[in-house]
């Protein structure tokens, strides 16, 4: 089995979701005792939120690059970086390391393509939706149509998750407002939806929605275990 490492705390609330979705699923995979290899380094979330809302993504990448460093230097085989927002700076952490990173995008476009999807719906925070980081990659790279709710609404959809999830705050009412968003996308043609913040789980469930939800915390997570457990 390879360690795995994690690069957490954006928010911790999400890193609590990835450090107990790996280890059920080595459980599950290998049985008896059996749990994961991992190392994981947690950040100080309000310092890089200063950061993102600043604009500041080159000191971000710094901070990032050298816990990843830390992490690969406590004997990860490779690093997940659990958020999606953080992604904008992958390739920067990435150049830092020399083991892989395997990116939340990817991950979460191979599972939606396994469904045989093509117009899927994006949620989460504003950089994540409107950026070509995340978008962009999975328009280009993987031919997605790809529908974001309207501006009014994605200010919503982001507040939430600075103002609530990132605190460990859930809400009848916005789990209300993320159905009605959601529904929206759906009534314009959306095949699927992608819950692209790692707390947004915590929020929606998949249970009465008639299109699938992918869910990046749990599709990154597994993807990883799936990586630490293949043979080479
Ligand atoms: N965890 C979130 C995400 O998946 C948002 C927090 C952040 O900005 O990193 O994007």
């Amino acid at each position: 089995m390879k360690t795995i490492g994690l690069l957490g705390g954006m928010s911790w609330e999400s890193s609590t979701t990835y450090y107990q979705i790996i280890n059920e699923a080595v459980r599950e995979k290998l049985g008896g005792l059996h749990s994961a290899k991992c190392i994981m380094a947690s950040v100080d979330f309000a310092e890089i939120e200063i950061l993102q809302s600043e604009g500041k993504w080159k000191e971000a990448a710094l901070v990032l690059s050298q816990s990843a460093i830390d992490v690969e230097n406590g004997g990860a085989d490779f690093l997940i970086l659990c958020t999606n927002t953080m992604h904008k700076i992958a390739a920067e952490i990435q150049q830092s390391l020399s083991i892989p990173l395997l990116h939340i995008a990817d991950a979460t476009a191979q599972r939606i393509k396994s469904h045989g999807i093509k117009r899927i719906g994006l949620l989460g925070t504003r950089f994540t939706m409107e950026e070509d980081f995340y978008k962009g990659r999975l328009i280009k790279k993987y031919g997605f149509d790809v529908i974001i709710p309207e501006d009014r609404d994605r200010k919503v959809v982001d507040d939430v998750i600075y103002n609530e999830l990132c605190l460990g705050k859930i809400y009848d009412a916005s789990r209300r407002a993320y159905q009605d968003i959601i529904q929206g996308l759906i009534t314009n043609g959306a095949e699927g939806i992608i819950l692209g913040c790692t707390e947004i789980g915590l929020l929606v469930k998949q249970e009465g929605n008639s299109v699938p939800f992918f869910d990046t915390a749990r599709i990154h997570a597994e993807a990883a275990v799936a990586f630490a457990l293949e043979e080479n």
